[in-house]
């Protein structure tokens, strides 16, 4: 008997001290697990197109970054818990197409015309903008000092084949100064920031700018951004001239100095079609005259389909008919986009056309930028560059941005601490 109890105390000994110490171990283990959720979104629709999820999740965020995604992830285990039952959740969002070098001169480079991000994007769920080439090998260091190192949203930049970038004189046009190493050596020195090289205005007759940006867009292995203010050039020579992923601007446009991507039966132009088949992308670049309905809607209705929905922000086309990126994915909502499809857009597959896919989406460890969207119903009108309206019942508006983990937009106040109503 005193053998089998000496047994029993054996096995104690062997087996349930260290069980207890592991149970021990592992309360201690969940508790400091549950402690680290800095900020958990609960009851949102997450939208995210990497990963494929289009369900209602919670979304938990620590030390800046996605640390969970899954249903009913407990409020308790969280330092602060925000309601988003009703509002859908995305990644932040990626505006492909600013100009954000602003300062004093006139026109974009470091001038008035050019915004600053933090001016215009938490307040539309942007996380991340990409400037459109308002800087060049020379000029790109000083629009780094003075706006990318002093945003909360994150710069990313094209960078412009022309020595100066954007600028309102002729000098953008020196081909003398459109230098394929120098502008190569910019991006990849500046790698974090830069991501292509972007072919910009040019009047004159020759192919040399274009070839440049070109190849130093090859050299860099990053994608050309075409903003085509080239009358001189054709959209098929130009639509042959680029790359797969090489991306297209102003796709929808209908002004003189370009052919426009619809023929005047209302087709899509074939070349146009192939060159999307090829891989070419297409970017919304909604600008002050680049988006015209009677481009866009029969593009849409006949598969070319924007990538992605740069707004060409800037500091009269925020104040026309494209006014925020919401707004520009709000016409696509009423032309009969689906959300996930539209999120995407604004989010992963922007992300991929950069070559960033570490942005543009909330997979675990992933950087928790986060948008945070309402669809609002009622009776909205939506205005193209040609101050032509489609009427539409829907709109998207942001209601919460977190860029690295902070809530830096909070339109309704949902994370606030309620007061009692004053009557
Ligand atoms: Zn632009």
């Amino acid at each position: 008997m005193n053998k089998l109890s000496n047994f029993r105390r054996l096995l104690s000994s062997v087996f349930i001290v260290p069980l207890v110490i592991g149970l021990l171990f592992s309360v201690f283990a969940f508790q400091s697990k549950a402690q680290d959720i800095d900020l958990l979104l609960k009851g949102g629709h997450v939208i995210d197109a990497k990963n494929n999820i289009d369900r209602k999740m919670d979304v938990a965020i620590s030390a800046g970054k996605i640390f969970r995604v899954a249903a009913d992830i407990p409020a308790g285990t969280a330092k602060k818990v925000v309601d988003v039952s009703g509002l859908i959740v995305a990644p932040g969002l990626i505006n492909m197409h600013t100009h954000v070098y602003a300062g004093s001169n006139s026109g974009f480079t470091d001038g008035t015309s050019s915004q600053l991000p933090d001016a215009f994007a938490p307040r539309a769920g942007i996380t991340t903008v990409v400037d459109a080439g308002t800087s060049g090998w020379r000029t790109f260091p000083d629009f780094k000092a003075k706006v990318i190192d002093n945003s909360t949203t994150r710069v990313l930049a094209f960078l412009s084949i022309a020595a100066s970038g954007y600028s309102n004189d002729k000098a953008q046009e020196n081909i003398a100064e459109m230098d394929v190493q120098k502008t190569a050596e910019t991006i990849n020195k500046y790698a974090d920031n830069l991501v292509g090289v972007r072919i910009g205005r040019y009047d004159g007759t020759e192919w040399t700018p274009f070839d440049r940006a070109s190849e130093a867009a090859k050299l860099v292995n990053k994608p050309l951004f075409v903003e085509c203010h080239l009358p001189m050039y054709s959209l098929e020579d130009q639509l042959n001239k680029m790359r797969s992923g090489d991306i297209m601007t102003h796709a929808f446009e209908n002004v003189s100095e370009r052919m426009t991507v619809v023929d005047e039966q209302g087709k899509v132009r074939p070349f146009v079609l192939a060159a999307q088949k090829r891989g070419v992308l297409f970017d919304i670049g909604h600008g002050g005259g680049g988006f015209w309905f009677n481009q866009a809607v029969p593009s849409f209705k006949q598969g070319l389909w924007p990538n992605s929905f740069g707004t060409d922000e800037h500091r009269t086309s925020m104040n026309s008919g494209m006014k925020t990126m919401l707004n520009v994915m709000s016409k696509y909502l009423n032309m009969g986009m689906g959300i996930p499809d539209i999120i995407a857009r604004g989010s992963w597959n922007a992300a991929k056309s950069i070559k960033r896919d570490d942005l543009g989406n909330l997979s675990v460890g992933s950087v928790a930028d986060i948008a945070v969207l309402s669809v609002n119903t009622g009776k909205f009108g939506f205005v193209d560059s040609g101050n032509n309206k489609i009427n539409g019942d829907r709109k998207f508006e942001a209601e919460l941005t977190v860029r690295a983990g902070k809530i830096i937009w909070d339109l309704n106040g949902l994370s606030a601490k309620s007061m009692v109503a004053n009557k």
